[in-house]
């Protein structure tokens, strides 16, 4: 079949007709025939490189790669031309700008990569991969295809392409072209299932198992490949078939969301030409990636005009046809046109031109869409227009400025209301929504200003400013509001539509203005236009006649208007913009030519002023409540108008257009016409009055606004063109002010400054200017204080503060001058209101700021110039020279100083008078005089003031005493677990809660100085009077054996912290026998516990009420797993899920005489008999003696009659303990069982006492091993909490044996007896290098007194006999692991050396016999090589015995160890084994016992699995163990971006967005939150972080979600927090979701806080408060990550 067509023979052509014909049989052999034919092809026609090398087009270096949804894309801030600029990871890693300021972000998907464009970049614009000087050493790329293969590929590009555009395009279902039509029909169909946005997975999943025969799993993935593909066929069957599946798939789905799936019924021969044609499509990307002959081919190709008449080119008809297409189709489009036309820069802008000359239809394609717009042909704008060529050429050829707007406009023009004004009530969003991202291409379009400009260009611009204008008219006054009287309104009108194109012009509008200021004839024009537009707006018109007001000898002729009672609007954009071009009329000096072109005569600014005035007033009548019955939306509106988010073309351009007039008009009419405005005039005029209170208050309120509205005018003139000042200025003035709030971070800052179109503020070049950094802890973030040199610049009446802002930063700054103490204390100003009715305090306070305003300003300019050039004279006015003095300003405000009500401002005053004599002074030429003539107090006026002051001074230090105390009480409040958490933190070892720490010292002094724990020197167990509080009901009581329980709150947990092997796959907990933990320690079970007490029967009652209360919250089963008895600490909230009783220490001295004698009876080898008699002498008889048993028996009696004997010294009763800490025995015990084995709770399980000794040992061990990690001392250095629970556990696991039956203790005595001395009848004991000796070691001591129980009389070893017990079995065990460590020396290779010390030359004998006895042990390892390693490798063991004895016996330590001084590890050791009654050379334990060590010995090497372990063949764990360490994260977090991005899902190979996540214990990278790696645990089906942490940290888990830049942690399958990861940027910040995208950069000591809450178990606990904080009010299914 294949041989049909061979193209190097040139027989025949082909033709689009005779592929489909072939093809549409076999749809799946496509592309192994195109394979086929592109190996013919290459092989026939090879092409060869050009001669002569050509000229390279910049293009054709473009890198390209086209971003997956979620990619991180870096952009640089310092060398993009916008924002929009971006590389991938691949470029960014090899660019310059990897150490520029750039920005991370996370793709949506569809953009492509601007590497090697130049004009995307000022500098760097090539990554050294894409750099044309590195390119020219690569072979392809560069090559021309010969004439022949080119002509051919043209014609078969133009075949194809067709083929492919006629089938993508086409829409029949049943019929295919003529050409194409098979000659006969078969009846065989697909029933194909479109996606929709009204259907969620579940619903179509539902639908089709109902109506398609198919399970769970097909419907599944159909569903997924219809989401992913945009159609799939769901059934092939016959017409009749497909249609009933049609119509069951239409009512199913309808009947459960009342819309029907689109489902259409497609003849398998179209279906089977479609799905060709898609394929073609892919088939294209890849020739054309071949070469850039074939590229440039192509593009000829798809825009060559079409034959046809009123037929567009091919690839118009594809964009055309866009909307209309499936998903999958369309994807395949946009990424052939991103591949080929946009990579070459000629044939890229013959398709700017198609795009911009169907822009208007594809626009309205994309708004009656429901597909997102990355799925838009649309969103290819951003790659067109952002290029500053092609803009430019766009405008000048296509006015695209003019089509953007016009199609604006269009989708717009159903909301214009008679008066061609816009009104959005009642929109639909959706549509709104998608008619807003038009404004983006205006936007790209207007980024680069031109340099230079062509009369071309000004036309063309012109033109489309003029359209623009249109538009701006239909704002222009747009959604008025009128006062309500009376009434609330009924219904809140909508005003969200109209801020949100406000925004959207907001950048838009400024950049206008940039490119209008760039050349002074369009500015010029400009303004002309605008100003026409202007005058023809006829917005809120007025309606009476204008009318002259009189007032103090001037008269203003105006027409009368009222804000409080006319319609009145808050968008004006055209005024806006006449006043942003006045400035830069202003600051070009263009405005000297303006009268070229606007008649002065019509450049009313008494008009221009109007509308703007209304504005400010409506803003000034809300804030004093004037509104108040307007609802809401006023109050929304008047809030987005001052806010930052569109301040700068709404409240900063009416200010501006405000002082543009008061500098043009008659100051005093611009003053009558603000009064008047303000309506105060006739207030002001004293021809209005009135009692009614709320009047008279809201004129006061107007006032005060009206005041403040001139301080601004007059005083706010940090603008370029209105000032001489530059932006940064602008910028350190807005950040100075917002720092005078308060210390702020950085991305606060950010969010306070208004962005420019970069989204730049230009923070970064004031900040260190105007700042201090201070520097973030473990927490929180970095924070920036102002500099004090910046403090004179604070003006209390800055015009962007808020009200709020306004009165936090006026106590900010007072407060400061009140502790610097370089101002009266005066307390915060009162408002007066309820004495005078005519002014108020905030009145007289701004009046006098605007009267200091112009004082400072006349000093200025006199200090200036000389006094006949400066006209401005406000003092001569003020002082009421010429007139009548009585009258003037000057004499008012010498009266006021008397004023005892205006004591808060008296400082101000003073200073305002003494600013005019400053004034009058160098009018007159002469210096100020020192004496001021204004300090008129009297002396007996002194006295009385003195008095008052001095009361006013005691109540205010009160007032000030009570507020620092409600300061701290609210800081306690709000902190109380913090609080609370550090004062048990800082709390000493000793000494509980409440309890007078009796001095342990002293004690010790007293009563013989032994601090040996262990054996017949053992010291005295102080008696330790433990009296504590309730946590709940607040009573002491002391901890005493037969009183009632005291509790400590715990949690018991699982745990692979302290794990050698991480991953283990775990045994199975149901027939597993926890008897022997292996030394890899893979899981442990951990007790832990927050340190708080309660009463058993306190602990009960609160315990039953949180259960009955938590079981009616939402959500509460997130938190704490009622079922499994969890709750949270009453007072710190931590998670637990037990108690465990407090058992005290029996005060205990040896009669050191009678252990003295005892010892002589009692040596190793005795007490190995005796021990070895009795566990045998519990056994049942032998049955049936064999040979050899006899002598054995014989023993065995002997020593059975010896324990006997010394029983009588040997014994005594055991502690009886009360009911209830009996009880709270078995809580806890059966919990430890139940968690560390993960099975149902079982207290009659033979394990649970195994159990506790288990979590007794492995607490242990994480507490040594934490404390070794933090390199810190063995004893005194816990928090409380961590030794209260500590030794609790101890004790528990002591005293629970009591619980039990005797019996079960003691064949587990004998079982781990086994793996010491030969036991008989006690099978699979393991050998010693499978064993934990800590463990061995904790279960041994604890389960030893069972061997003193009798049948009939409970009775437990006295304590001569406890202290030889313990003796002997530390030195046992001391000496496995002395021995599991000279095992483990087999890394020894070439080590060499003669052994000089004692302790080597033991080790060498030691090696020496062990090896005689063990098969496969290297030999010659020199002695002190085996010293040395288990000195190292024992320590570990030394240190968590020493606690455990500790804790046992409350043997005070040896001062050594708890020295903070470091202690070398020598000195440790001989503390330690002094300490534990053993020989600090730890190889005399085998000589002196020679005789009796040898045959257990031989025994203990003698286990087969020690040689195989040497061999190999079984791992051996090395000690000292490993510390485990959460991995090593790079310090730069793009490194990690960079592992993401080239992360590829072990299980999926699609292209889909993966979620890569880091398990930070054992660095695996996991696909998260992906249907590709979930799997099934525990009946469940769950997502592969969850699946990880069951294996790698025991159920527990820590990640990093790293394109999300966020720690989750895990616990259990369904509970989980996000916690910030450890990397700050340079401001001290975190950046959840990298929504920020500055560079990151490791924190180590945050990383430190992970580790820490990692190794110290409390992980869940986080979990638990971070969801208690946070409240969650959804489900998050923490098990799906
Ligand atoms: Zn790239
Ligand atoms: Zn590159
Ligand atoms: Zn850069
Ligand atoms: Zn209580
Ligand atoms: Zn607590
Ligand atoms: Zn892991
Ligand atoms: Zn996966």
């Amino acid at each position: 079949m294949y041989g049909r067509w061979k193209m190097a023979e040139g027989e025949k052509t082909l033709n689009a007709l005779e592929l489909s014909m072939k093809w549409r049989e076999s749809v799946d052999c496509g592309p192994d025939m195109l394979k086929y034919w592109w190996s013919r092809c290459h092989k026939s026609t090879a092409w060869r490189r050009s001669p002569i090398p050509r000229r390279r087009s910049a293009s054709s270096q473009l890198c390209g790669r086209v971003f997956k949804e979620g990619e991180t894309t870096y952009s640089c801030r310092d060398c993009a031309i916008d924002p929009t600029c971006v590389l991938c990871m691949d470029c960014f890693q090899t660019s310059v700008h990897k150490g520029h300021r750039y920005k991370m972000h996370a793709s949506s998907g569809g953009g492509f990569c601007d590497c090697g464009d130049l004009e995307a970049w000022k500098t760097g614009p090539c990554c050294t991969k894409h750099d044309p000087g590195a390119a020219a050493m690569e072979t392809d790329g560069d090559c021309v295809l010969e004439a022949g293969l080119q002509e051919r590929a043209r014609k078969l590009f133009q075949v194809l392409l067709r083929y492919t555009v006629d089938l993508l395009v086409w829409e029949e279902s049943y019929e295919l072209p003529p050409e194409l039509q098979p000659s006969v029909k078969e009846d065989a169909y697909y029933c194909v299932l479109y996606n929709d946005e009204h259907h969620s997975y579940d619903h179509v999943i539902y639908t089709l198992q109902r109506s398609v025969q198919c399970d769970q799993r097909e419907a599944h993935t159909h569903t997924a490949l219809i989401d992913k593909e945009g159609r799939r066929a769901v059934k092939r069957g016959s017409r009749q078939s497909c249609q009933q599946a049609k119509s069951l798939i239409r009512s199913n789905s309808e009947h459960i969301s009342l819309q029907p799936l689109r489902v259409e019924i497609l003849h398998a021969v179209v279906m089977a030409h479609q799905s060709f044609a898609m394929r073609l499509g892919t088939w294209f990307q890849q020739i054309i990636g071949y070469s850039v002959g074939f590229r440039q081919v192509f593009c000829q190709v798809a825009l060559e005009p079409s034959p046809l008449p009123d037929r567009p080119s091919l690839i118009s008809r594809l964009m055309l046809h866009d909307s209309r297409l499936y998903k999958g189709a369309r994807k395949i489009v946009h990424e052939l046109i991103v591949c080929s036309l946009l990579m070459e820069t000629e044939y890229k802008r013959l398709f700017a031109i198609e795009f911009t000359k169907h822009y208007k239809q594809l626009q309205k394609d994309f708004i009656s869409d429901d597909h997102e717009r990355s799925l838009s042909v649309t969103a290819l704008s951003v790659q067109i227009f952002t290029v500053p060529t092609l803009a430019r050429q766009l405008i000048e050829e296509g006015n695209v400025v003019k089509v953007i707007v016009d199609t604006v406009m269009e989708m717009l023009s159903e909301h214009l209301d008679a008066n061609n004004r816009f009104h959005f009530q009642g929109y639909n969003s959706d549509k709104f929504f998608r008619i807003q991202v038009i404004f983006h291409d205006l936007r790209y379009i207007l980024i680069s200003k031109p340099a230079v400009w062509t009369d071309e260009l000004r036309t063309q611009f012109l033109e489309g400013f003029r359209t623009f204008l249109g538009m701006l008219a239909c704002m222009q006054g747009m959604e008025e509001v009128k006062r309500q009287f009376g009434q609330h309104i009924e219904v809140e009108p909508e005003w969200e539509a109209g801020f949100s194109i406000q925004i959207q012009l907001r950048h838009i509008l400024s950049m206008f203005q940039d490119w209008c200021a760039a050349d002074e004839e369009v500015l010029l024009l400009t303004f002309k236009e605008c100003h026409t537009a202007l005058m023809s707006c006829n917005n809120q018109p007025f309606h009476g006649e204008a009318v002259d007001s009189y007032m103090c000898k001037h008269i203003l002729h105006t027409r009368p208007y009222k804000v409080s009672q006319e319609p009145v609007s808050i968008h004006l954009p055209i005024s806006r913009l006449l006043a942003g071009l006045y400035v830069h009329l202003c600051r070009t000096g263009a405005v000297k030519r303006l009268h070229e072109y606007v008649d002065q005569e019509c450049c009313d600014f008494a008009y221009f002023v109007e509308h703007p005035l209304r504005c400010v007033v409506l803003a000034a009548q809300v804030s004093a409540e004037m509104w108040r019955r307007n609802g809401l939306s006023l109050v929304s509106q008047v809030y987005y108008y001052q806010d930052v988010k569109c301040r700068d073309e709404m409240f900063d351009k009416d200010i501006i257009m405000l002082q543009i007039a008061a500098s043009k008009m008659d100051p005093n009419h611009f003053l009558i016409l603000i009064l008047q405005r303000f309506e105060l005039f006739e207030v002001f005029n004293g021809s209005c009055s009135s009692k009614d209170q709320e009047l008279l208050k809201q004129w006061n309120r107007l006032t005060e606004e009206m005041l403040h509205l001139l301080i601004i005018i007059t005083g706010e003139r940090y603008v370029p063109g209105i000032s001489h000042v530059t932006k940064e200025d602008v910028t350190m003035r807005e950040v100075i002010h917002l720092l005078c709030i308060e210390p702020m971070a950085h991305s606060s800052l950010v969010k306070g400054l208004p962005e420019n179109e970069s989204h730049e503020t230009g923070l970064e070049n004031v900040i260190p200017k105007v700042s201090t950094f201070k520097k973030p802890g473990v927490s929180g973030h970095g924070l920036y204080e102002v500099k004090k040199e910046c403090l004179p610049e604070f003006n209390p009446f800055f015009y962007h503060y808020s009200k709020s802002q306004h009165s936090k930063a006026e106590d900010a700054q007072k407060k400061r001058r009140n502790q610097e103490g370089s101002d009266k204390a005066l307390p915060p100003p009162r408002a007066v209101e309820d004495r005078g009715t005519q002014w108020t305090e905030a009145m007289i306070q701004r009046a006098l700021h605007l009267i200091g305003q112009g004082l400072l300003e006349e000093k200025t300019q006199l200090e200036a110039s000389s006094e006949e050039e400066v006209a401005f004279n406000f003092s001569v006015k003020a002082r009421g020279i010429g007139s009548e003095h009585s009258k003037s300003l000057f004499y008012f405000l010498s009266k006021l100083m008397g004023l005892a009500a205006l004591e808060a401002q008296k400082d101000m005053i003073k200073w305002t008078l003494q600013m005019f004599e400053t004034v009058k002074c160098l009018r007159e030429k002469s210096s100020p005089h020192a004496s001021m003539s204004v300090d008129h107090t009297r002396p007996e006026e002194n006295v009385h003031d003195k008095e008052k002051a001095e009361r006013k001074r005691k109540a205010e230090a009160a007032k000030l005493h009570r507020q620092k105390i409600m300061a701290q009480m609210s800081a306690m409040q709000k902190n109380f677990i913090e609080t609370h958490k550090m004062l048990y933190d800082n709390m000493p070892e000793t000494g509980g809660q409440g309890e007078p720490s009796a001095s342990t010292e002293s004690w010790a002094m007293e009563l013989g100085e032994s601090r040996v724990a262990v054996g017949p020197q053992r010291g005295v167990t102080l008696p330790e009077r433990e009296v504590l509080t309730c946590i709940l009901c607040q009573e002491e009581q002391e901890v005493q054996a037969r009183a009632p329980a005291m509790v400590l709150t715990a949690c018991v947990q699982r745990s692979a912290v302290l794990t050698q092997c991480r991953g283990k796959a775990l045994p199975n907990t149901e027939t597993f026998d926890p008897l022997f933990m292996h030394p890899d320690l893979a899981v442990g079970t951990h007790t832990g516990s927050c340190g708080h007490v309660m009463h058993a029967t306190c602990w009960q009652k609160y315990f039953e009420a949180v259960q009955n209360t938590t079981r009616n919250r939402l959500h509460a089963e997130m938190i704490i797993d009622l079922e499994n008895g969890e709750y949270m600490c009453p007072l710190c909230k931590s998670l637990c899920n037990t108690v465990v009783p407090l058992i005290a220490l029996e005060p205990l001295a040896l009669n050191y005489e009678s252990a003295e004698l005892v010892g002589q009876l009692l040596t190793l080898p005795r007490w190995i008999q005796i021990i070895q008699a009795r566990v045998n002498g519990l056994q049942p008889a032998p049955q049936g003696s064999e040979s050899g048993s006899e002598a054995d028996s014989q023993l065995y009696a002997e020593g059975q009659a010896d324990f006997r004997s010394i029983l009588s010294f040997g014994v005594q009763a055991p502690t009886k303990y009360s009911d209830s800490i009996t009880e709270m025995l078995v809580v806890c015990a059966t919990t430890v069982h139940r968690v560390g084995l993960k099975v149902a709770p079982n207290e009659l399980d033979p394990r649970v006492p195994v159990m506790s000794w288990n979590t007794c040992a492995f607490t242990i061990q994480a507490i040594d091993n934490m404390l070794q990690g933090e390199e810190k001392t063995l004893f005194g250095s816990l928090q409380y909490r961590q030794h209260a629970g500590l030794k609790a556990v101890v004790q528990f696991s002591a005293a629970q044996r009591l619980k039990c039956s005797q019996a079960v203790i003691q064949k587990h005595f004998m079982g781990m007896l086994a793996a010491l001395l030969p036991i008989k009848d006690v099978e699979g004991t393991p050998s010693i290098l499978e064993v934990d000796c800590f463990h061995l070691l904790v279960g041994l001591v604890l389960a030893v007194p069972a061997l003193y129980q009798e049948e009939t009389v409970d009775l437990q070893p006295s304590a001569i006999s406890s202290a030889y017990n313990h003796l002997h079995l530390l030195q046992l065990v001391t000496m496995v692991h002395v021995l599991q460590i000279v095992l483990s020396c087999q890394d020894a290779a070439g080590v060499i050396g003669g052994d000089e010390g004692e302790q080597d030359k033991a080790a060498a004998e030691l090696y020496r016999t062990v090896a005689q006895h063990t098969e496969g042990l290297k030999a010659d390892v020199p002695g002190w090589f085996i010293a040395d390693r288990v000195r190292r490798g024992v320590a570990s063991f030394l240190r968590c015995a020493a606690l455990f004895f500790n804790c046992l016996t409350g043997v005070p330590p040896p001062e050594e160890l708890s020295s903070t001084a470091a202690l070398s590890a020598e000195g440790q050791m001989e503390a330690l084994c002094s300490y534990l009654a053993l020989p600090s050379n730890l190889f005399q334990l085998f000589q002196e016992h020679r005789e009796t060590v040898l045959p257990l010995l031989q025994r203990w090497c003698g286990n087969p699995a020690i040689s195989k372990a040497l061999k190999g063949e079984i791992p051996v764990i090395m000690y000292p163990r490993k510390q485990n360490r959460l991995i090593d994260l790079p310090e730069d977090y793009s490194v990690l971006l960079n592992q993401a991005c080239h992360f590829q899902c072990p299980k999926s190979s699609d292209e889909d967005r993966k979620h890569p996540t880091l398990c930070l214990f054992c660095g695996a990278m996991l696909c998260s939150q992906s249907a590709c790696c979930q799997k099934q645990m525990d009946g469940e089906v769950v997502g592969a972080c969850t699946v990880h942490a069951a294996t790698c940290g025991a159920g527990v888990g820590m990640f990093l979600r790293i394109r999300e830049c966020e720690v989750v942690l895990m616990a259990s399958k369904t509970r989980g927090s996000t916690y910030p990861a450890p990397y700050l940027d340079d401001y001290g910040e975190t950046d959840p979701q990298l929504g920020r995208g500055n560079p990151l950069h490791l924190s180590p000591e945050r990383y430190r806080k992970l580790h820490q809450l990692w190794q110290q178990h409390c992980i869940l606990e986080e979990i638990a408060r971070s969801l208690e904080v946070v409240s969650v009010m959804f489900a998050f299914e923490w098990q799906t990550l």
